[in-house]
């Protein structure tokens, strides 16, 4: 991890990584990825979404505070729930050449820019190696792995993301 997010300005992302069917690790809301220490309070396991409540249910070891869940966590839950050969999904505010963006510019972690993820997933040759552009904002990849993901992207990021 501290080979991406150790080039600075990458830190506000998240990365998951899925641990069975239907959970996944996901790393907490505002903690330092080069830098995720306890499992539990920086690295959160996603066990559900319950849309009646719009609410992420995670699972917590006893005697750890988790942290808060991050906004994006909906979006990881479509896409692991949906494509069960996705092990990983990364999510950067940095851009690649020839991406294909969606068309509306979303703030992080709203319902319509999750499903605007997924639908550009679903379109992607290999929704499992899939490299989707959020408009004026950055990236969400899937991969089999994490460790995938990284060899896919290395030299390719751009840390600026183009305004249109
Ligand atoms: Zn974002």
């Amino acid at each position: 991890m501290k080979r991406l997010y150790g080039i600075g300005g990458l830190s506000y992302g998240n990365l998951s990584v899925r641990k069975d069917e239907k959970r996944f690790w996901m790393s907490a809301s505002g903690v330092d990825k080069a830098n995720l220490r306890e499992i539990g309070r920086d690295i959160l396991m996603v066990k559900d979404y319950d849309p009646e409540r719009n609410a992420i249910l995670l699972s917590v070891p006893p005697h750890v505070e988790p942290r808060r869940v991050s906004v994006d966590a909906i979006e990881h839950w479509m896409i692991y729930r949906e494509h069960p050969e996705v092990g990983a999904i990364l999510h950067v505010h940095a851009w690649m050449e020839g991406v294909p963006a969606t068309a509306f510019n979303y703030p992080c972690g709203t319902y319509e820019l999750a499903q605007a993820v997924a639908e550009k997933v679903r379109e992607a040759p290999d929704p499992a190696r899939a490299v989707v552009g959020l408009k004026n904002h950055g990236l969400t990849i899937t991969g089999r792995s994490l460790d995938e993901i990284l060899e896919r992207i290395e030299g390719k990021l751009i840390r600026t993301v183009p305004m249109v």
